[in-house]
């Protein structure tokens, strides 16, 4: 299964706090780490631990965290060839806080992945074209995304799209998607006035058109609608770690059933494994192989059968 990624890379640094701040408040942190990330690279990578040839479209600068990132891509296996590296910008960086529960706030300097250009996606055509599934999230300009959506669709290339973080998406977008995927923060700010929960908010974006919408819910689990009609998807009780990165594992593991031919609840079964692995291991690019998703998923069917 071929996969084409279109989206951010950026330089995490973690902080480990006691609590997130809040307006005013300084805080401070226990430990810093570094690490690869960004939603689009977290996203190739997983895919690749599951077994998918992936291809990587992005940018980095030309500074020091760029070679870093660019390394790990090297590292993991995801083709980079149409990632650009961008003269005297600085590679994007997150400031990624994590507080004593796992739970986790960001900061985003898009840095390079903030100059995509729908001449990026243009460049990149025969990757778009010869994948089975594109995926895309949205720490990269609109328009680039659009450019990526239509050279997809145009290929008759399956589209998923992580609308995240959130912001207004032109139906024609939406109607142009396979799989629309979103926590249910994003799936309530995409719906607008009227969704009273994330239910009503998926029916809403499925009403314009998105082929499925998965909404996530964090240790709740998922929530699948489409024509079909709607599917709850539970999440594992696991001991948390840090779930920086359960969003980007699930979305991974849609998109790769998506790429294979799965239907999406198959899909977000196997994606809801993916992420409770992923929750108990710290970073942004912790998921797991899909082996050891499918042997967790099985250990656990026989222990609720
Ligand atoms: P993040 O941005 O923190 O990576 P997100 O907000 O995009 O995450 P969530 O809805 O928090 O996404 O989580 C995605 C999926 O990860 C959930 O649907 C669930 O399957 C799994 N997950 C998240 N938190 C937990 C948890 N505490 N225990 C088990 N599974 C979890």
């Amino acid at each position: 299964m071929r996969a084409t990624v279109v989206g951010s890379i950026h330089l995490d640094w973690t902080l480990r706090v006691p609590a997130l701040p809040r307006p005013g408040d300084t805080v401070l942190a226990g430990s810093r780490t570094t690490s690869p990330g960004g939603k689009g690279a977290n996203q190739a990578v997983t895919l690749r631990r599951l077994g998918a040839e992936v291809e990587m479209v992005g940018a980095v600068g030309s500074d020091e965290a760029g070679a870093e990132l660019l390394a790990n891509f090297d590292a993991v296996g995801v083709g980079r060839a149409h990632v650009r590296v961008v003269d005297g910008e600085p590679s994007g960086i997150a400031i990624v806080a994590v507080d004593a529960t796992g739970d986790n706030g960001i900061l985003v300097a898009p840095g390079a992945s903030g100059g995509l250009a729908p001449a990026d996606v243009a460049a990149a055509e025969p990757a778009l074209r010869g994948a089975d599934v594109v995926l895309l999230q949205l720490e990269v300009p609109l328009e680039t995304v659009s450019a990526a959506v239509d050279a997809a669709r145009a290929a008759g290339v399956p589209v998923v799209l992580n609308a995240a973080p959130a912001r207004p998406l032109p139906d024609a977008l939406l109607a142009a998607l396979d799989v629309l995927v979103v926590n249910e923060r994003e799936a309530l700010a995409l719906a607008g006035e009227g969704a009273a929960d994330a239910e009503s908010a998926a029916a809403a974006l499925l009403a314009r058109g998105a082929g499925a919408v998965v909404v996530t819910l964090g240790a709740d689990g998922a929530l699948v609608l489409d024509a079909a009609g709607r599917t709850a998807i539970p999440a594992h009780r696991v001991e948390v770690v840090d779930t920086t990165g359960a969003g980007d594992a699930f979305v991974a593991a849609i998109a790769a059933g998506v790429g294979a031919g799965r239907d999406v609840r198959d899909s977000a079964l196997l994606a809801s494994a993916a992420a409770a692995l992923a929750v108990q291991r710290p970073g942004a690019q912790s998921a797991p192989t899909l082996a050891e998703a499918q042997a967790f998923l099985a250990a656990r069917e026989r222990t609720a059968g």
